[in-house]
């Protein structure tokens, strides 16, 4: 049997982990946080002593990485050789650090191959960047959030005050700024509206409207599939 899969892409900030939380629990399915997945090798190199813009030196560590994606009561958990890092992935030099890694083909082929197995096997909603376009090109939903650069540094910086984070917001929109100028700048897979992706706009929406919009939109393509 086919699995539901759910694309959710677009620029960090536009609301794409809670709406797909949301939509997850909604429809009862799980979310794939591929994200998270690029931060855990950011992390992994990062503890080796290895730069993530050095391309060689990168893929001289990937066969090192084991990764294990796991759940503990619903929550998401990545594994690396056995090792619990999700606690790591969210600081904010992680977030350029796995921007910069996530250029190299042999780093998204390695984790490309990874997030199709889970679709294969899984009824899931995935938030990335290249999932409409690359991962999942037959993916039953795809949605583009995106919302004004000005909102979306808003947001993440909110996000990250109230984890303590003492960056301005004119820092964190420079960071935002850089981080999707090289996200959708680099040669393979990047970060696009895939032509049949539904494309919202989330800069003058509340998150309880975005989220509703989402499930919306899944819970319609979800009907569809089963129609078939
Ligand atoms: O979504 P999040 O901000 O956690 O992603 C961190 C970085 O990982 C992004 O800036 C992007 O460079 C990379 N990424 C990617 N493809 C994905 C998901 C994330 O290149 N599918």
């Amino acid at each position: 049997m086919k699995h539901i899969n759910i694309a959710i892409d677009g620029p960090s900030g536009a609301g794409k982990s809670t709406a797909a939380k949301a939509v997850a629990a909604k429809l009862g399915i799980i979310y794939l946080d591929t994200g998270a997945m690029y931060r855990a090798v950011a992390y992994y190199a990062l503890a080796h002593g290895v730069d993530p813009l050095d391309g060689k030196a990168v893929e001289g560590i990937l066969d090192d990485i084991e990764m294990n994606i796991v759940y503990r009561d619903g929550t998401q958990e990545i594994l690396v050789c056995g090792e619990n890092v999700t606690p790591y992935l969210r600081e904010a030099h992680m977030s350029k650090a796995a921007s910069d890694i996530s250029a190299h083909p042999a780093v998204r082929l390695k984790l490309v191959e990874l997030q199709r197995k889970f679709a294969r096997e899984n009824d899931v909603v995935l938030d990335g960047r290249d999932i409409g376009t690359y991962v999942l090109p037959d993916a039953s939903c795809k949605i583009f959030l995106t919302a004004d650069t000005a909102e979306r540094a808003k947001r993440r910086w909110l996000e990250l005050a109230e984890k303590g984070n003492k960056q301005s917001q004119e820092e964190v929109r420079a960071d935002i700024e850089k981080r999707d100028y090289n996200d959708s700048h680099r040669a393979f897979a990047p970060l696009k509206q895939a032509d049949d992706a539904v494309l919202v706009d989330t800069t003058d929406m509340t998150i309880e409207q975005v989220v509703a919009r989402v499930v919306e939109l899944a819970e319609k393509s979800a009907n569809k599939e089963t129609e078939l």
